[in-house]
């Protein structure tokens, strides 16, 4: 069975797009969506992100909805999938953001082992 991990040098989930997570509405609160509108900057990435090594700057004191171990097990498709449904997120935000033929996504399946 795959194992979910995070990689290096990514960040692909750092852009938000509430239109685009709609599977996110009955998860955040409006504390949350208020604070992602304050952390995302005009192109949708987040301020924290320090964008040349893609990693995040306030890594330790990060939002609990940033916290994937954590977060992911409000999701019925994480209780479901376990790990599967993780695998599948990453890759959905890889693609998105940086192309399915990225340098991240070969290292993710790299990193899952899914080569
Ligand atoms: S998309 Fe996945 S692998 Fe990339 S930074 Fe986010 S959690 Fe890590
Ligand atoms: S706070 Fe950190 S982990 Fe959360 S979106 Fe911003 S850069 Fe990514």
């Amino acid at each position: 069975m795959k194992s979910w991990k995070c990689i290096e040098y990514c960040g692909a989930c750092c852009k938000f797009d509430l239109n685009e997570r709609a599977h996110l509405a009955d998860k955040l609160n409006q504390e949350d969506i208020d604070l992602i509108n304050s952390m995302t900057a005009k192109d949708g990435w987040c301020k924290h992100l320090d964008r040349q090594n893609k990693k995040c700057l306030i890594y330790e004191s990060r939002p609990y909805f940033c916290r994937v171990t954590e977060f992911s097990t409000t999701f019925n498709g994480y209780l479901k999938s376990g790990d599967k449904f993780l695998i599948d997120c990453c890759k959905q935000h890889i693609s998105s953001n940086y192309g399915l033929k990225s340098d991240e996504m070969k290292r993710f399946k790299i990193a899952v082992s899914e080569k």
